[in-house]
């Protein structure tokens, strides 16, 4: 009888086992709460394939679509934060986000080709700290777009952040001068620099190398300001305008040049600098011959 029941339960039991689709195979889009397997947004570059809102795209993401594969080398890795200030539970915070991560501060900086053409990348990662901007991401910056300007290797950065690293006081403010001094030395020698806005990019880099570009793109929907809209509302005692701070809405007012979607990001960025560069398209030379 026990031999009987044994027998039975175990073929039901594999499959319905088989018929389960794991719980995290699946995603649904924060949007339009449309839900597909998690691998479909994947292959989609994380946006949903129903409403065209792009959710978050890792840092490591951004450098495997925005250069040839095999060409990227990452710079200045070993930089890290000295808590300057012995801020409370930064230490703690710092080498939790290190643990998260496996960086050691919130961007990356390197060097890699896109579409054959040599380029400085810089992509910041908002899962360390809100990519929130201290010295080690200050530096990091302004370390490669001096290597830009002696180099004459075009530059891109991928932004988002928080803001400014709080617990690093007036280091991190200064960050924002440090920037843009070596930002304004890549445009003195004419070396192409162009910035892609990602939601969100906040605070002191709004205020700084995100909004120096020669050419400045972002991701649709992204969400671009200095301050929260809650203390702008505050300040001036006035409702804002509908899509106020999103990059449509900054797209139309001429702060920013273009809304391009993730998927042509790597196309539009070539062909910019292609162009900034005085280099032929594929395309024009087709034709002229
Ligand atoms: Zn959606």
């Amino acid at each position: 009888m026990a031999a009987w029941f044994k027998k039975e339960r175990k073929p039901r039991a594999s499959q319905r086992t088989r018929l389960e689709i794991p719980r995290d195979a699946w995603d649904k889009c924060e949007s339009c709460d449309h839900v597909d397997i998690r691998e479909r947004f994947e292959r989609n570059l994380n946006v949903c394939p129903t409403c065209g809102h792009h959710r978050r795209f890792l840092a490591e993401e951004y450098i495997e679509l925005l250069t040839d594969a095999g060409s990227w080398r990452e710079l200045h890795a070993a930089l890290r934060s000295l808590d300057p200030l012995e801020f409370e539970h930064y230490a703690e915070r710092t080498a939790a986000a290190q643990r998260k991560t496996g960086q050691l501060d919130a961007i990356y900086t390197g060097l890699g080709k896109l579409e054959g053409i040599p380029l400085h990348l810089g992509v910041m990662n908002f899962g360390f700290m809100g990519g929130s901007m201290g010295a080690v991401v200050g530096e990091k910056i302004a370390r490669l777009a001096r290597r830009s300007a002696d180099k004459k290797i075009p530059l891109v950065l991928v932004c988002t952040s928080g803001g400014a690293r709080m617990q690093e006081g007036v280091i991190s403010l200064m960050q924002m001068a440090k920037t843009s001094a070596a930002i304004a030395q890549v445009k003195r020698e004419d070396v192409p620099y162009i910035t892609i806005l990602t939601n969100p990019t906040t605070g002191g880099v709004s205020a700084s190398f995100a909004m120096q570009g020669d050419v400045i793109l972002a991701e649709p929907a992204a969400v671009i300001g200095f301050t929260g809209q809650r203390v702008i509302k505050q300040t001036i005692g006035q409702d804002l305008p509908e899509g106020f701070q999103t990059a449509e809405f900054l797209v139309e007012h001429g702060q920013i040049d273009d809304v391009v979607p993730r998927s042509s990001l790597r196309e539009t960025t070539a062909r910019l600098l292609r162009h900034m560069l005085g280099q032929k398209t594929v395309e024009a030379e087709k034709s002229e011959a």
